[in-house]
């Protein structure tokens, strides 16, 4: 293998990732932080790989330290770029700027006042791997099946940290091999030839980040109704099957709601469609802070909503429905110079064994109707069929 042509690959293989990343922003708004972080450090990796190329056409002590600032500001964009992906902040410039002084000064201290090329190598894997392993663990989380992309450029970062730390021990036992690799003018083809597979894997491993990422965000947007930011009919019916059999195989009780706004009609005509959609989106927003965690909104119908609550038995889904209602009734819309009041009818029901999910919910919507002929504002609960006992805990 010729290092000077794996070299120009690399160049080249560079280059278009970089491109490539820059372009990937448009797909995912999301991750363009991260992107532009990763970008960048492909661009050092670019610059890091042109400064090997000419490596004999420079003084040796200005080579060695552009190499060794652009090896740290891969490492470190590279962390930068895997903290933005993960939703934490980068860190301030003022950490980069001092670790990046240390790095360049270890190295300056190794070249020019005690000359060693082991420990100048020591020193700069030891920052470097342990950057590639902050990467690594920062974008492992969460569970591998659902997010195998993370774990792949987990994988790449490890194993390049893997390579860099082995550059330590061997180093350390032979000193001379260090004093070769620097002198020679050429750089050895292994070197090369790993720097290449791990641009590959994260090359790969950054698209199927991407790809995760769009595919989580259709996902959300498919899933979820965006006037009320609450579950869409198709998503809420999903999750409320899939509650169900957990109720079963746990034994436990679900109960569900089933909410209507009253003279909803009313709002639209008196204040117009706009104020309308935002008496909805107010309603939601109410309701979700009434709800504990594990319980389920979700917008059925025009001005329609419903609620699971696992782990709940009538009384104390009848108890949750009369907090909402009261705590509605106590939040009207805002409007200029005025508010609106706000009120809903609900009905409740406690799912019973081997019920199906449309018989429950009619069994709601029929107390949510008793709810609005005996005046609305009301909160009325579903006796539960003769002979069928409920789900108890
Ligand atoms: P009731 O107390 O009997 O429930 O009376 P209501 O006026 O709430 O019920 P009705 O079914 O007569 O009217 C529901 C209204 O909700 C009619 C429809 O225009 C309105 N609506 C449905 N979806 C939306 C929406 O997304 N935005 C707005 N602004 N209005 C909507
Ligand atoms: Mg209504
Ligand atoms: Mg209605």
């Amino acid at each position: 293998m010729h290092s000077p042509t794996l070299l120009i690959l690399l160049v080249i293989l560079l280059g278009i990732m970089a491109l490539s990343q820059i372009a990937a922003c448009i797909l995912s708004p999301r991750m363009r932080t991260a992107l532009m972080y990763w970008a960048g450090a492909n661009l050092f990796a670019l610059l890091s790989s042109l400064n090997l190329l000419l490596r004999d056409t420079q003084p040796g002590s200005t080579e060695v330290l552009t190499a060794q600032a652009s090896q740290f500001l891969i490492a470190y964009l590279m962390l930068m770029g895997t903290r933005c992906f993960a939703g934490l902040k980068p860190w301030p410039i003022r950490y980069g700027i001092s670790l990046l002084l240390i790095h360049v000064g270890t190295a300056t201290a190794f070249t020019l006042v005690l000359p060693s090329v082991a420990w100048r190598i020591i020193g700069s894997s030891l920052i470097i791997g342990t950057l590639l392993v902050l990467c690594a663990r920062t974008i492992a989380r969460g569970p591998i099946r659902e997010y195998p992309a993370r774990y792949f450029f987990a994988f790449a970062c490890g194993l390049h940290a893997l390579f860099v730390f082995t550059r330590i021990a061997v180093v350390s036992r032979s000193p001379e091999l260090a004093v070769e690799l620097t002198h020679s003018t050429t750089v050895p083809p292994l070197m090369v030839l790993e720097a290449i597979i791990f641009l590959v894997t994260t090359a790969i491993s950054t698209l199927m980040l991407v790809n995760e990422t769009v595919t989580t965000e259709l996902r959300r947007l498919a899933d979820i109704d965006h006037l009320t930011a609450t579950f869409n009919r198709r998503s809420f019916l999903s999750l409320l099957n899939k509650a169900i059999g957990t109720a079963e195989r746990t034994n436990t009780c679900l109960s569900v709601l089933v909410i209507d706004l009253d003279h909803f009609k009313e709002i639209n005509d008196s204040h117009g469609h706009r104020i309308g959609d935002e008496a909805l989106a107010h309603f939601a927003k109410t309701a979700t802070a009434c709800l504990r965690n594990e319980d389920i909104l979700g917008r059925i119908g025009g001005e329609e909503f419903a609620v699971f609550l696992p782990n709940a038995a009538i009384a104390d889904a009848h108890a949750i429905a009369e907090r909402l209602r009261q705590h509605l009734l106590a939040e009207p819309l805002p409007i200029p110079h005025r508010s609106i009041p706000l009120t809903v009818s609900i009905g409740v029901a406690q799912y019973h064994a081997q019920e199906s999910i449309e018989s429950l919910l009619h069994r709601a919507d029929k107390a949510m109707y008793r709810a609005k002929e005996s005046g609305r504002n009301r909160v009325e609960s579903s006796p539960l069929p003769l002979a069928l006992p409920a789900v108890t805990e």
